[in-house]
Order: C-alpha cells, then sequence, then structure tokens
C-alpha cells in the first residue's frame, strides 16, 4: 500500500539538508519510497497536510525510563547527593510499576515527535525479573521504536563505590542477563522495532572488570555500548582519585572508546578528550536540561561537532529532567551553545539535525534520522498554524525557536502512532491513571 503525505514543508535532513517548500513524502510499506517537491506521484491514499511541517521522527539517545515514578525529588541537589537520595526509593522497582513508567516516558516523547527511544535501564533489584521485557512490551504497544539496554551496576558502597549494596549485582548474572535478553528480544536488522545495547551505568558504580567484560560481550555480539561519562566535577575527583585519571582516561585505558561506542553527558572535556572522541568515532548523547537541573555544567557541543565527534540528544531520566519532551531539549541544545559560545553557536538547522540526523548516528544507525528513499517512515508532522508559529516566516526555525510543541501526527515505520495530537494506539489518560497508581509506592 502507498501512502502520499502531501501539502507539506519537507525538511528531510539528508546530507545537503534539503527542505521542499511544497513537499510530499511517498511511503510504500513502512519505508519512504520517495520525496518531493510540486508534482505529485499517484498513490493508495494521499493525506493533505494543509501546509505543516514535515520532519524525521526524533530520536532520543539517553533516557531512564523508570525514573517518571519519582519526579520532582532531591530537588537542589547535585549528581551524587541527588543519587543517594534516589536509589532506596528505585529499590522499589518490579515489572508492573516499570511497564506503567514505560509507557508514561514513551507516550510524553512520542507526543514530542519522537520515534526512537534509547533506554538505560541499571536498577536490578534482587528478584524483580522482567524489567526490560515490560519496556520492550510498552514499547510495541505504542507503535515507539526502542533501544533498550541492559545496564548495571556491581559495585557497592562497600566497595567504594556509590550505590547501595542491595541493588548491586554479580558480573556473571549481569552478563548472563544480557545475553539472554539479546536471544529474546533483540532485533538485528534494519527496521528493529526492538533492539538491545550494552550499558554498564558509570564509572563510579560498576568494576573495571565488569566495564571491559560488558565491551567484550557487545563486541562478540555485535551491540552498541553505552555509559555515563564526565557528567560532574565531582565524578571527575572520584575518577582522579580511585584510578588515578579523568573519566576519558579510563575509558581509553580500558579500550572502550570506538564507532560503536557513544557516552551520555560528556560535559566536563579536555582538548584531549574530545579530540580522542573525535579519532576514536565515539559519540555524544548532549543532555542539556538534565545538565541544567543537576546544576552540572554543559558539554561543548560546538567544539565537538567542529572536531567531527557524533552528538545526539537525550531527555535524560524524569528524575532529573521532569518534561519526556525531545523537541523541547533541540531548543535546549541550541540555548546552551548559544549561552556558551554566543548567537551563531547553533542554528536551528543544526540543533535539529542533532535531534534526527545525529541521534541515529549515535545508536549506529542508517535506516532512520532522515528522510530519503529507503530510509524508515518515521515522520512527524508538525501545525504551523497555532498560535506559537504565528508570524514565523521560517517554519522550521520557529519550531525550534518556540518548542516545546505537541507532534499533530507522528508515523513510526509508516504506522501512525500519533494523530491530531493524539495517540492512535493508546489512550493517555489511561496510562496517566495507572502511572499514578504505580508511583504511589514510591513517596517517602
Ligand atoms: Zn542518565
Amino acid at each position: 500500500m502507498t501512502r502520499l503525505l502531501a501539502g507539506a514543508y519537507v525538511a528531510t535532513m539528508d546530507d545537503a539538508g534539503t527542505e521542499l517548500a511544497n513537499g510530499w513524502v511517498l511511503v510504500e510499506d513502512g519505508v519512504v519510497s520517495a520525496v518531493g517537491d510540486g508534482q505529485e506521484p499517484d498513490a493508495g491514499e494521499r493525506i493533505d497536510l494543509a501546509g505543516a511541517l514535515v520532519t524525521p521522527g526524533l530520536v532520543n539517545t539517553h533516557h531512564h525510563l523508570f525514573q517518571t515514578l519519582t519526579r520532582a525529588r532531591a530537588q537542589e541537589a547535585d549528581l551524587f547527593t541527588w543519587l543517594r537520595e534516589l536509589y532506596p526509593l528505585w529499590a522499589r522497582i518490579d515489572a508492573e510499576a516499570e511497564y506503567a513508567a514505560a509507557r508514561t516516558g514513551l507516550a510524553e516523547l512520542a507526543l514530542s515527535g519522537c520515534s526512537t527511544v534509547f533506554d538505560h535501564h541499571y536498577v536490578f533489584p534482587r528478584g524483580a525479573d522482567g524489567l526490560i521485557d515490560a519496556e520492550a512490551a510498552a514499547a510495541r504497544e505504542l507503535g515507539v521504536r526502542l533501544v533498550a539496554s541492559r545496564g548495571s551496576m556491581d559495585l557497592g558502597v562497600s566497595d567504594g563505590g556509590l550505590p547501595p549494596d542491595d541493588l548491586v549485582e554479580e558480573p556473571d548474572a549481569i552478563l548472563a542477563d544480557s545475553e539472554r535478553l539479546v536471544s529474546e528480544l533483540h532485533e538485528p536488522d534494519p527496521g528493529a522495532r526492538v533492539s538491545i545495547a550494552i550499558a554498564p551505568c558509570s564509572p563510579f558504580s560498576v568494576t573495571r572488570l565488569l566495564m571491559e567484560e560488558s565491551a567484550a560481550l557487545a563486541r562478540r555480539l555485535g551491540l552498541p555500548l553505552h555509559t555515563h561519562l564526565a557528567e560532574t566535577v565531582e565524578e571527575d575527583a572520584y575518577c582522579r582519585e580511585l584510578y588515578g585519571c579523568t573519566p576519558v582516561e579510563y575509558l581509553t585505558d580500558l579500550g572502550w572508546l570506538g564507532p560503536d561506542v557513544w557516552c551520555a553527558h560528556c560535559v566536563h572535556l579536555s582538548e584531549r578528550d574530545v579530540a580522542d572522541f573525535a579519532s576514536t568515532g565515539t559519540g555524544v548523547a548532549h543532555c542539556p536540561t538534565s545538565n541544567l537541573r543537576l546544576g552540572a555544567g554543559f558539554a561543548p557541543v560546538r567544539r565537538l561537532l567542529d572536531s567531527g565527534v557524533r552528538v545526539g540528544l537525550g531527555v535524560d531520566g524524569s528524575a532529573s529532567n521532569e518534561r519526556g519532551d525531545l523537541l523541547f531539549d533541540v531548543k535546549q541544545a541550541l540555548l546552551v551553545a548559544r549561552g556558551r559560545d554566543g548567537a551563531t553557536a547553533l542554528s536551528a538547522r543544526e540543533a535539529l539535525r542533532l535531534g534526527t540526523r545525529g541521534g541515529a548516528a549515535v545508536l549506529g544507525r542508517d535506516d532512520i534520522g532522515s528522510l530519503e528513499p529507503g530510509k524508515q517512515a518515521d515522520l512527524a508532522v508538525w501545525r504551523t498554524d497555532v498560535l506559537e508559529l504565528g508570524g514565523a516566516e521560517d517554519p522550521l526555525a520557529g519550531l525550534v525557536l518556540s518548542a516545546p510543541h505537541r507532534v499533530d501526527r507522528l508515523y513510526v515505520g509508516g504506522e501512525e502512532v500519533v494523530r491530531g495530537g493524539t495517540l492512535v494506539r493508546a489512550d493517555e489518560g489511561e496510562i496517566a491513571r495507572e502511572h499514578r497508581v504505580q508511583a504511589r509506592r514510591f513517596t517517602g
């Protein structure tokens, strides 16, 4: 079946940055088969978008869906204080709560135009089985693509780590469960709806052994590899004390850096760190709202881009960015870059590119992130006749600069996930009600 989305301003995010003022996108069997301007091809179904803006679906490269259960806590805390306050609450997570949290977080992201979500789950209380399976079920239900990760922590407080001892696991169990999830959930081919990444949590919650074993496992299975890195000055000091070097030097020493790796935050990078990221092909998940919320600083995005480093955007967990809205973080990335390096530091188009092509590159996906023949038909449709875009001569810059906006339509693999600003395959009110019931167990 062919479907033509027509009468739109189409921002393709291809290499040349092609934008089509009288644009259309032809979709066939879930894939973009043609994109053009003016004269339209015949199609089984024609949808008139009445002057709306069409962009690729946004790509979120760092998140912790479970944290929707614990919002607005530790409100004036830095990262380590915030973590110490929240770990005991997170120890209550089970599959039922994770499912409610994932549905809420994924619904929020879908309504912000996000079609692909990477989730970094690293809290596995003893006896709480089926957490990643619950996330995958929620993603399939809503229709959003999920890159799930079997995260991990094995360095408890009694061994010099940050998390409480009852939240850390044995390396062998972690690695075995990771392999199980890959065999049960991972779709290796282009167009994957659910895939798996390997993601030990951070240098201050994971042993050197598990960092090394995780990288070996990911490389044996051909999976992407992820961790938190260089988020705060406290983490920097911690690494210097424990390992005698900076976080990036530590990862380099472990043989971690490479084109299959991306790291979240990367706020505190030296010139040499940036060069090492560039020469090894290591990517960065830039999470501006979360970094500002925790007072961590912000990543040197202009410098990273100028050095050729892959950069995507992440909303990060909903306990350090209470809003799971990726378009809002596109705008935040622009504002933060300009606050740091001046008015020309990041254009609206560059910011949107971070949230689409950049995110796809960071996740190692060449099947999403732009609207070109052969790519997955992941499209976000944004109304341009809303109050906030009145008078905006340039629809793309208007969208970014006046964000956030609720997406009008979202297609994932050609399937409709949002229409008229409403979820098609799930009920927003029911998701919020069920989430409130589960979240009650995480208070106090
Ligand atoms: Zn994070």
